[in-house]
Order: structure tokens, then sequence, then C-alpha cells
């Protein structure tokens, strides 16, 4: 059996067009533009390159980015003093602070420092703890997609197995708990975790973020299974090029899963979308509007 092909980049666009349309109703309905404000200290390529992304996806939706790049000699006291003034700036619906931060700037704090109702990453812990209890919350942007994407696979995740490798902040323990929102029977594993591959027999669901290129091997994986693959690796192949690899061995798994979603091309794209997603979620609040079509 070969695998269904979770086509995580068409879905993205799909999912940014639908916001994208929806933007431009309210804007020309009530005059909201939603904004959206990038934090960035430091210059660690790879976060330039996802700001750089990011910002140019706010454009396309018809959203206004505002890019903010600090050196990373920027004491914590006027990075927090920066958050303070988004967070009172009526053209900014949505602050996002690009992790890592520096050593010497905490960063749960300058997270906590964000207006929970412009948390579009949805790391505050007032938010964190609205998912956990069933409020209604921004929530992270890579659980929301890997859900949805599970979701193109399965109408409902009621009462399916679900097995969350990873139990991180802005992955596992979130997505576990969007999980059981949906009905799922949740099970999160990690390093400390006896017998992973018999633990990822059981899922008919399987979510891996680990960070540990192709970790997941074919025979971990129940026949049919639907697999979310949220790893992003970088490795050197034949020839010393760079390559980006997921968390599951991905030539195995396709001849055993029902549906699998690519790296890259599958939860990548999604995360940028559902950034879009929450940012609308919370221009709307802010204008006191209703949230936007759930079928979006
Ligand atoms: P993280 O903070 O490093 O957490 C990794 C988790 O995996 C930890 O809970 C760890 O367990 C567990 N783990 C590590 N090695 C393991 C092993 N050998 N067996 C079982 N569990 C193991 O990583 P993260 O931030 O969640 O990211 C995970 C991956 O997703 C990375 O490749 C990252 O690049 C990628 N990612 C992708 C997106 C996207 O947009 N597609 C977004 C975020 C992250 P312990 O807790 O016991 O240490």
């Amino acid at each position: 059996m070969s695998a269904r092909i979770i086509d995580g980049k068409a879905i993205a666009a799909d999912l940014r067009a639908r916001v994208a349309a929806e933007t431009r109703r309210l804007t020309q309905a009530c005059g909201l533009v939603p904004g959206v404000a990038v934090v960035l200290v430091g210059q660690n390529p790879a976060s330039e390159v996802y700001v750089r992304n990011k910002s140019r996806a706010t454009e396309e939706a018809g959203m206004r980015p505002f890019d903010h790049h600090l050196p990373d000699t920027i004491a914590a006291a006027d990075l927090l003093g920066l958050i303070r003034r988004l967070n009172g700036d009526p053209s900014v619906h949505g602050i996002l602070v690009q992790l890592p931060l520096p050593a010497h700037i905490d960063a749960h704090e300058v997270l906590a420092a964000v207006d929970p109702g412009k948390d579009i990453d949805g790391f505050h812990p007032m938010n964190v703890g609205r998912l956990a209890t069933g409020l209604p919350a921004l929530a992270p942007c890579t659980p929301l997609g890997c859900i949805r994407l599970a979701k193109t696979v399965h109408a409902s995740l009621t009462g399916l197995q679900a097995v969350v490798l990873g139990r991180s902040n802005i992955v596992g323990k979130p997505l576990a708990q969007l999980l059981l929102a949906e009905n799922a029977t949740v099970t999160i594993a990690h390093s400390k975790t006896k017998d992973l591959p018999a633990v990822c027999r059981r899922a008919d669901l399987l979510f891996a973020a680990v960070g540990k290129p192709e970790m997941i091997k074919g025979g971990w994986i129940k026949p049919g299974a639907t697999v979310v693959d949220v790893g992003i690796n970088r490795v050197v192949g034949e020839g010393g090029k760079a390559r980006l690899v997921g968390d599951v061995a991905f030539a195995q798994a396709r001849e055993v899963a029902g549906a699998i979603t690519p790296v890259p091309g599958g939860v990548g794209p999604m995360t940028i979308a559902c950034l879009l997603l929450n940012t609308l979620r919370a221009a709307c609040a802010a204008a006191g509007l209703p949230p936007p079509d759930p079928s979006i």
C-alpha cells in the first residue's frame, strides 16, 4: 500500500486564500486592516528567513506587517518597553516574538508581557491555560495546522487513538490539548517513554515532533494510520548537499501509513497560514466583531 500524501502546501494555500478573502471583506465593510508586529532580536539566519516569509504572507493576505529588527545587545527592559508599546497600538492586532531570544533575555517574561488578545502565537500563559481548560483561546499555530491536516483525512477525530511524539510547549503539549478538544484519545510520548515503537503502533493518528531525522521507522506505524510529521531537520546527503527531512522515515512510512505529510510541504506551510487565521481572529475580537466563520 502507498499512502495518500497530504499536500500541506495546497491546503495551506487554500486557507491563506480564504483568510485573505475574509480580510478583504472586513476591510471593505468596516475599514479593519489586521496588523501584525514581528519582533526579531539578533541575526539568526533561520529566524530571518521565517520572519521574511511571515511578513510577505501577511501582506499577501491584505494585512499590515510591522517589522521590528533589534540588535542582540538590546536590554531586556527595552524589549519589554517595545512589547508594551505594541500592546497599546490599536493598529497592531497580533504580536509575534521570534524565538529563540538571546540568552540574556528571559523568553518566558517576554512572552508573558504580550497582550493575550494579541498573542497570535498562542504562547501566553493565559492562552495556554484557556486552551487547557477548554475556553476559547488563541492556540499555537503549528498544532492548529496539524489538526487541520488530520481533518483532511478524517472528518471527525472522535474516538481515534492519537499519539503525540514530543512534549514541547510549542508543539507537543498544545497539540495534545487540541486533540483532546477533538475527542481523540491522546497519548503523549517523549524521550523517557518505554518501548516507543509499540506506543506508536497503537496510533490511528501519529504526530511526530521530536526533531530527530527519520527516527520513526515504517515498522512503528499501524497499517493505515495517518502520520503527521512536524519535524524539520537539515541533513547532509550524498555529495555533501543539504536537504530537509522530517522525523519520520518517509519512504518506509508511506508503504504502511494510510496518509502521510511530506517534509517539506506538509506541516511547515500550515504554520504561517494558521498564523494569519489567528491574526484575523485577534483583529475581529479587538474590533468587537464576531469571530471569522469556523468553516474558514
Ligand atoms: P523540542 O522542544 O526539542 O522537543 C522535542 C521533544 O521530542 C521533547 O519532548 C523530547 O522529549 C522529545 N524527544 C527527543 N528525542 C526523543 C527520542 N529519541 N525519543 C522520544 N522523544 C524524544 O522540539 P519542538 O520545538 O517541539 O520541535 C520538534 C520538531 O518540529 C523539530 O524538528 C522542529 O524543527 C519542528 N518544528 C516544525 C514546525 C513547523 O512549522 N513545521 C514548528 C515547530 C517545530 P523530552 O521532553 O523528554 O526531552
